[in-house]
């Protein structure tokens, strides 16, 4: 019996459901309810928000979200085998959990939500980095949701948080710390999940910060970063030489050497350097 709800073990769940864990969906289960409790509490306060799950399976971190008291849960899983075990959480939940039989990347879950709205979940890592991307770049900012709490492979983590200066910090650490918190609030072992992955994960919180930390154009300062990174031992003159036939003049005027690499050049500067191009 779990700690969190009369509902079954999951291990019991996984056998009646026959949710033998596939690999092409990146099925890694979290089955310790203490520990999906844990993340769902990483989240923050839920109990007057709804919650985005993606890849919920046989429900372990779902039950953890509802028993921290989230309004509503809309639950996205591919994989159909999931639903008789999702449909049990629902009933012991009545009208607080929505399952969507669909994949992440073909919808716009956000559409049937209210907020506030967080969003959390242990990502396939297949499409972990792609969804965490979009949710960063929404048409406009503040976004839709609050918070974004996330599971992924400790090396994608890693960049999410990465400063100046470390072989980590790139497009990723930019595009999130531009306009978010982000910190790596849990690291698990491979023994975590069943089966247990080749590498360790984490948890990323990020946190929608109203405005962006400094101004600029999100499709330039998008562009410039890119290629800043795509060649990042380069000297930036030479990375950025296409965007701009006065490229040095505009790197000095935001602060940079020409003789710079991108990784290390903080935030700031390739905002500032995203506005001279904007001028
Ligand atoms: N949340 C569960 C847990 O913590 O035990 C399962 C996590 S498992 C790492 C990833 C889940 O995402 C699987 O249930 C898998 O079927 C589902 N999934 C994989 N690709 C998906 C996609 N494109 N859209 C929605 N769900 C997906």
């Amino acid at each position: 019996m779990s700690g969190i709800d009369t509902l079954p073990p999951l291990r019991e769940v996984i056998a009646t459901h026959g949710l033998s864990a596939r690999k092409s969906l990146g099925q890694n289960f979290l089955l310790d309810l203490n520990l999906t409790a844990k993340i769902a509490r990483a989240a923050g306060d839920l109990t007057g928000s709804d919650v985005l799950e993606i890849g919920p399976g046989p429900g372990g971190l779902t039950r953890g979200l509802l028993a921290e008291g989230a309004r509503h849960v809309l639950a996205v899983e591919k994989d159909a085998r999931c639903l008789p075990a999702l449909d049990e959480i629902a009933q012991a939940y009545p009208g607080r959990l929505t399952v969507l039989n669909a994949d992440a990347l073909d919808i716009d879950p956000l559409e049937h939500l209210s907020p506030p709205i967080r969003i959390v979940a242990n990502l396939p890592y297949n499409v972990g980095t792609e969804l965490l991307i979009r949710w960063l770049t929404p048409p406009a900012w503040p976004p839709a949701w609050d918070s974004l709490t996330l599971m992924f492979q400790r090396e994608v983590a890693d960049r999410i948080v990465a400063q100046p200066g470390s072989k980590a910090y790139g497009r990723l650490a930019i595009l999130a710390q531009w306009r978010c918190e982000a910190r790596i609030v849990m690291h698990l072992p491979p023994s975590a999940f069943t089966p247990p992955p080749k590498v360790s994960s984490a948890v990323v919180h990020l946190a929608a910060l109203p405005q962006p930390r400094y101004p600029a154009d999100p499709a330039i300062l998008e562009r410039v970063v890119a290629k800043a990174f795509n060649q990042r031992r380069k000297m930036l003159r030479a990375a950025l030489k296409g965007l701009a036939p006065d490229i040095e003049d505009r790197l000095i005027a935001a602060g940079i050497a020409p003789t710079d690499r991108a990784e290390t050049v903080d935030l700031e500067r390739f905002c500032a350097l995203a506005r001279t191009l904007d001028a």
